[in-house]
């Protein structure tokens, strides 16, 4: 299912094809001219370029764009930070994504049914930390694609027996093109063969350098399976998060990001999203991507129903007519004919914008020099 082939790659970055094909070695993947390569790969050559894809509405043209209300500085408040976990296949991100949920549940929401909503939320110290649970990489192309920054902090987790492979190299791509800070969390220190100080070696190649060797990444050993080290992750999560001062403004119509999205036989479309700015509520119009509809029930990652969800919530909500993607923006608004009528008014240039996308002749409209 290509894209474009690694020659036309090459032409629409304006490079020599050969150097498109160093780039892919270099991210693990070998490639002749000809071959094709899907729009990951695109992505993530364009990374390496400085070069950006553009898949979403041109921002001059996003009636979300002039409709949001701005913030004072004043306005902001604190909000959790929001983690993606990427890494290797079989490296560890489920068991670790698993074991932190499982450890660090808030008292209030304990004895709830854990529902996969693509998102959960855990309490440490006192703090909230958001963490996406959809498989790191698919999200992370998909929303970003689609102009969507979400994460905030990128755990990339590699196995202490098995050390940096493709797909480690691919996430530590992603999170440098998204800026977003790196902490390495080196699993399976459980195992007799793990050898966490190569995988420190190996990550120094790709800038990934620990503090006692001089650097500024954060290093942490865990065993996702025996539950080790993981205060410590959380402990550098809030850390981190500290540092950035991650905030938003609670006081207005809520803006935010599709994370999944599907058809369910008796409840119609529902939608998985995380709250970015402002605070939505149950009633409330809404817009996600060119469908529209009002928030009927809105519930969290323990099953619990919530009347309203604030900045850095993932919530699942029902109540709209069509089924969004996954990375489509959302935003609520006054009522539902101001709703319906912006939902139609992205509808139009989407399709407007995707048309003139459709041929290879101007495939060019897709990419944006920076
Ligand atoms: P993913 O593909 O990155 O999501 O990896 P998984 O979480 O599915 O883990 C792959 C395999 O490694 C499973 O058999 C896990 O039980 C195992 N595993 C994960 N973390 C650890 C760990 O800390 N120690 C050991 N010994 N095994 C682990
Ligand atoms: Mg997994």
């Amino acid at each position: 299912r290509g894209e474009m082939t690694v020659g036309e790659l090459a032409k629409l970055l304006h490079k020599d094809a050969s150097e498109v094909i160093k780039k892919l070695l270099f991210l693990g993947v070998m490639a002749t001219i000809n071959q094709e390569v899907d729009l990951e790969t695109i992505q993530l050559i364009a990374d390496e370029f400085k070069v950006e894809v553009d898949l979403k509405l041109p921002v001059s043209e996003d009636p979300f764009e002039e409709t949001e209300e701005k913030d004072e500085e004043a306005d902001l408040q604190e909000r959790p930070a929001v983690v993606t976990i990427m890494g290797h296949v079989d490296h560890g991100k489920t068991t670790l994504l698993d074991a932190i949920r499982k450890t660090n549940v808030t008292s209030a929401e304990a004895g709830g049914i854990t529902q996969h909503i693509g998102a959960y939320q855990v309490e440490y110290n006192n703090k909230k930390v958001t963490f996406l649970d959809t498989p790191g990489h698919e999200a992370f192309t998909l929303m970003r694609s689609r102009g969507a920054q979400v994460t905030d902090i990128t755990i990339i987790v590699v196995a202490a027996d098995d050390g940096v492979m493709p797909q480690t190299v691919e996430a530590i791509s992603h999170a440098k093109a998204a800026n977003c800070p790196i902490i390495v969390a080196v699993n399976k220190v459980d195992k007799p063969e793990a050898n966490p100080d190569r995988v420190k070696q190996e990550l120094t190649e790709y800038e990934l350098v620990p503090e006692e060797w001089g650097g500024d990444t954060i290093f942490v050993n865990v065993s996702a399976k025996q539950g080790m080290g993981l205060d410590e992750l959380l402990e550098m999560i809030l850390l981190v998060s500290e540092v950035n001062e991650y905030k938003a403004n609670p006081d207005k119509r809520a803006r935010g990001t599709v994370i999944e999205a599907e058809l369910d036989k008796g409840r119609g479309p529902v939608v998985r999203i995380l709250v970015q700015h402002g605070t939505l509520k149950v009633g409330d119009a809404f817009v996600a991507g060119t469908c529209f509809g009002r928030v009927r029930a809105m519930v969290n990652d323990r099953g619990r129903r919530l009347k309203e969800a604030g900045p850095s919530t993932p919530v699942e909500i029902t109540g709209l007519t069509d089924v969004p993607q996954a990375g489509d923006p959302f935003m609520a608004f006054e009522d539902e004919r101001k709703a319906r009528s912006i939902a139609e008014k992205r509808a139009t240039t989407y399709r407007q914008s995707q048309l003139g996308a459709n041929t290879r002749v101007t495939l060019d409209d897709l990419f944006k020099h920076i």
